[in-house]
């Protein structure tokens, strides 16, 4: 493999990850020319094309924005920014349609009318989705045929960013580990789009490399992040030795499954809760040494396989057949709250940055998030932020080698043997439940490693997580239960000069 640093320039943006956010803005782009780099292949290593319940959107005739503004504030537990909720909610509709005309196959009813699924903590029937349980892949279909078709997206896969480069505190480039040698991107602007951190648990329903390699890329580039300790662990992952663990939708408990204890016991009241609440009945219960299971025997029942296939075609393989047998679940890390710092137009801190989707902090979620509202935000503020771009670029901007780079190097596997040591070490301490014993041992263990991506971030949430000294949305201190006042949890390279000495930041 050739070594030498290649430097290449590009006055359009790079856009760092191939989701739906990083997709979604590559494609609003167009005319305007940028470049996607995608860590493996496109099309692989997204949650976007995991997801399976839909997208949250108030399409219906009994619903509003303002309902859906509302619901989304009660999950965030005290910390969304209202005017953010309002905005991405009101531009739900127009994303589910501007989704359909770039080809998006929603499921209908008869009448051409959208079928709506229901959804924890929704007061309606709201969620938008596409083949069944397989709204994810369908939307992921939808993005990457797109912007390949696009002229102006040149795509890079087998191509993670290693570094921001930034000269006088703003953006001047981008380093790029391709499999043909490390690359300099010099451009003006870059968009992360990199996903979430659920790689850094033992157990999760992400696609292990999500390991919050945005939040380290922003945060060495001096970049403020917030709220970094909301974690989502989803209630009903599919405990059957699976790494990752399949997930099993929430829309199954919209369809009334309930969840038990192996004695038959309901584990609580409302299945539907929030998944805060279902994730902490379930830990409770299986900290006392019992066993938890969804039980969708009777509801859905027979209707199972039509409503669900993906997830059917999952438990079978695994030797359950979900009409016969309780299906075992444990919570899961699932989805970040948190992320990096930024304005509706993307904007981070750091001039030239910009982030979107699950990596970025934009008030949405808060403390909680409502479910099947980040497929929403993802594919809303992606485009919103190629809207900035186009403003302050222009449209005329140009990339190197807009046919794209497509190496076929499928062998290519940056995983180190460490990573496996820091899951454990994150999965002990910054679980479900947390107190400040186990945070500091966290921050002890975790020190040495933060050089490392994975070490860095890790590192991050349990220190995010030791300074909410309160207990609040996804966030549980056992030894704070209470609430304080509602306030943001905010990190940067300046608060933590531990790190610097740690190598966490480049020389
Ligand atoms: C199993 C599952 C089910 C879900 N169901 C739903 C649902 O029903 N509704 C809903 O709203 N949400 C759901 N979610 C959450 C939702 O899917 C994600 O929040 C959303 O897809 C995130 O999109 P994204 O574009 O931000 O990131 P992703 O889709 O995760 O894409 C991240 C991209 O970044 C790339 N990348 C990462 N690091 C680098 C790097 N250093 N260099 C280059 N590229 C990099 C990756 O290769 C990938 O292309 C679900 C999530 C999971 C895991």
């Amino acid at each position: 493999m050739n070594q030498t640093r290649t430097e290449v320039v590009a006055d359009g943006p790079v856009i760092i990850g191939g989701g739906l956010a990083g997709l979604s803005c590559a494609i609003e782009l167009s005319p305007a020319r940028c470049i996607v780099l995608s860590a493996g292949a496109i099309s692989t290593g997204t949650s976007t094309g995991w997801a399976q319940g839909g997208v949250a959107a108030a399409v219906g005739p009994d619903d509003s924005p303002a309902d859906h503004t509302a619901d989304t504030l009660a999950a965030g537990a005290g910390l969304c920014d209202e005017s953010v909720v309002r905005a991405i909610t009101e531009a739900g509709p127009e994303a589910i349609e501007w989704l359909a005309a770039q080809g998006t196959r929603w499921d209908r009813n008869p009448d051409g009318s959208l079928k709506l699924g229901l959804e924890g903590a929704h007061g309606r029937r709201r969620i938008v989705h596409a083949g069944g349980d397989g709204t994810g892949a369908e939307l992921l279909r939808t993005v990457v045929d797109k912007a390949r078709t696009c002229e102006s997206v040149s795509l890079w896969d087998h191509s993670p960013a290693t570094r921001i480069v930034t000269e006088d505190g703003r953006v001047a480039g981008v380093e790029v580990s391709t499999p043909a040698g490390p690359v300099l991107l010099r451009t003006p602007a870059v968009v992360l789009s990199t996903g979430g951190v659920g790689g850094l648990y033992r157990h999760t329903t992400n696609p292990l490399s999500s390991r919050g390699q945005g939040l380290a890329l922003a945060f060495r580039a001096g970049a403020v992040l917030r709220d970094v300790e909301m974690v989502q662990f989803h209630p009903t992952a599919l405990d059957v030795a699976i790494d990752p663990m399949p997930l099993v939708s929430e829309a199954v408990r919209g369809e009334g499954a309930i969840i038990v204890n192996e004695r038959g016991e309901w584990v609580l009241a409302n299945p539907l809760s929030a998944r805060d609440v279902v994730s902490r009945a379930e830990w409770a219960q299986l900290q006392a040494g019992h066993r938890v299971f969804l039980d969708a025997r009777t509801s859905p029942g027979e209707r199972f396989a039509e409503l669900f296939p993906s997830i059917n075609a999952t438990a079978l393989t695994a030797g359950l057949d979900p009409t016969r047998d309780l299906l075992p679940v444990r919570p899961a890390a699932h989805y970040h709250m948190g992320g990096v710092l930024v304005d509706l137009a993307g904007r981070t801190t750091v001039p030239g940055l910009y982030a979107a989707g699950e990596v970025a902090s934009t008030g949405l979620h808060g403390a909680n998030r409502l479910a099947s509202n980040s497929l929403l935000e993802a594919v809303v503020c992606g485009r919103w932020v190629a809207q900035r771009l186009k403003a302050e670029l222009g449209t005329d901007a140009s990339v190197p080698d807009v046919a794209g780079r497509h190496w076929a190097d499928e062998k290519w596997h940056p995983e180190e043997p460490v990573i496996d040591h820091l899951r454990g070490i994150v999965s002990t301490w910054v679980g479900v439940l947390r107190d400040a014993e186990g945070l500091q041992q966290a921050l002890e263990d975790l020190l040495p490693y933060v050089a490392n991506d994975t070490g860095l971030v890790g590192y991050l949430v349990a220190r995010a997580a030791l300074a909410r000294t309160e207990s609040r949305g996804a966030h549980t201190r056992t030894d704070f239960a209470g609430q304080v006042e509602a306030r943001h949890t905010l990190l940067s390279l300046a608060d933590l000069p531990e790190l610097a000495e740690r190598e966490a930041v480049p020389a």
